[in-house]
């Protein structure tokens, strides 16, 4: 690991601090990213994994914790981009001491990061984790956490379709609109309430079969199948399934004027996001659109509102019109005009700060300040 370890945090983001936690005892293999802090303290989840070998961990680490950055600045959040990632097998390697281990890593850092749970790792956890240490998220609503995360994600997706719609379609209304909606899982099920509630005409896809029977049900949907799905006759695409829908294969099958969805990385690539532009098809990006959760978790650091939490996620819709607006002047895609808001947010708010150096300098109170007395 040691040659070239600095060569690729140069290259995937220069990022401000690296840290390589180890204990032989309890079998920790982790690395925490903090990507940038200029907006306040880096907040990104814990993801356990089985990599290959420890470059793809750091490389892992180093890009997630690069599109934290992003998502925070975009959704208007004083926080700023980490991650971390426990090298092992999640299904056979977690235990109490491990997670305990990696909790006093993370308070080591005093602040300046702030973990979460991610692929791999539960609420079972993080309540380890929040043993050792304050700066974790996603506790059970009985520590004062906030929970299921998800319908405020698909609360922020819906302000995304209306945004998108706005926009695409010059209403306000989404009575009427047609959406095609792929994925019904936690996110999926609960747009797809928010979605009937506002008028909207559904046809939905997943592979389980219960979940779109009780969706065609619930909200008088249309079923369509699987692979299907993206070629609805419909306005609205909405990914809620799984990463990399909109590819070299999909993409010319799309009849939708908009794809806007909760999944994380839609585009297979970047230049996905150009093609979508030159179809005229407007895309919401995914970071933007799905922040949600992330505006939940903030609302935890700050003592847990639900109301509150709910009331944030209309940021979303005030950042992709800012996110059109920079599309169209500049005459570029979407996923483009969204990394150059979070660029400009990061450069003039980041200079009236001064870099998070930890405790001293949080915003945060109640639920942190009690734990650390
Ligand atoms: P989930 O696992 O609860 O739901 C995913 C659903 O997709 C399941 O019902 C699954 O059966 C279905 N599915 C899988 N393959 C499919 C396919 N080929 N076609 C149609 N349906 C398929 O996950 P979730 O929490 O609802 O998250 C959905 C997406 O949103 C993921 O990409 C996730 O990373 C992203 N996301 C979620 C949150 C959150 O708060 N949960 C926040 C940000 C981003």
């Amino acid at each position: 690991m040691a040659a070239g370890t600095f060569e690729l945090i140069t290259k995937h983001g220069d990022h401000e601090q690296v840290v390589f936690c180890h204990n032989k005892d309890v079998g920790l293999k982790a690395i925490i990213a903090i990507h940038n802090t200029a907006l306040g303290p880096a907040l990104g989840g814990t993801r356990m994994w089985n990599y290959k070998n420890e470059e793809e961990a750091l490389v892992d680490v180093l890009r997630l914790s690069k599109g934290m950055t992003y998502k925070a600045a975009c959704a208007g959040l004083n926080l700023g981009g980490g991650k971390a990632v426990i090298i092992g097998d999640p299904k056979t390697q977690k235990s109490e001491a491990l997670f305990r281990a990696f909790g006093q890593f993370v308070g080591s850092l005093n602040g300046r990061y702030i973990t979460a749970e991610d692929v791999g790792t539960t609420v079972r956890e993080m309540e380890q984790i929040f043993m050792e240490t304050p700066w974790v998220t996603g506790i059970p609503k009985a520590f004062g956490g906030s929970g299921d995360p998800s319908p405020y994600t698909a609360h922020g997706v819906l302000m995304a379709i209306k945004a998108s719609v706005k926009e695409q379609l010059k209403t306000d209304s989404l009575k009427g609109v047609r959406v095609a909606l792929q994925g019904l899982g936690n996110v999926g099920y609960h747009l797809a309430e928010y979605l009937h509630k506002e008028g909207a005409v559904m046809t939905v896809a997943d592979i389980d079969q219960e979940k779109v029977a009780k969706c065609a049900t619930m909200f008088n949907a249309k079923v369509m199948s699987p692979d299907d799905i993206i070629s609805a006759d419909a306005d609205v695409f909405t990914p809620c399934a799984l990463g990399a829908v909109i590819n070299d294969q999909t993409i010319s099958k799309l009849k939708a004027k908009i794809v806007c969805g909760g999944a994380n990385n839609q585009l297979a690539e970047p230049r996905h996001g150009d093609m979508l532009k030159e179809m005229g098809i407007l895309y919401a990006p995914d970071y933007v659109a799905n922040a949600g959760g992330l505006m939940n978790v903030f609302v935890e650091l700050e003592g847990y509102s639900p109301d509150r939490a709910l009331d944030k996620t209309v940021q979303v819709y005030e950042s992709l019109m800012q996110i059109f607006a920079i599309a169209k002047t500049e005459n570029i895609g979407t996923h483009k005009a969204a990394d150059r808001l979070a660029e400009d947010r990061i450069r003039q708010i980041g200079k009236l700060r001064q870099t998070h150096m930890g405790s001293s300098a949080r915003p945060f109170s109640t639920l942190r300040e009690v734990k650390n007395r």
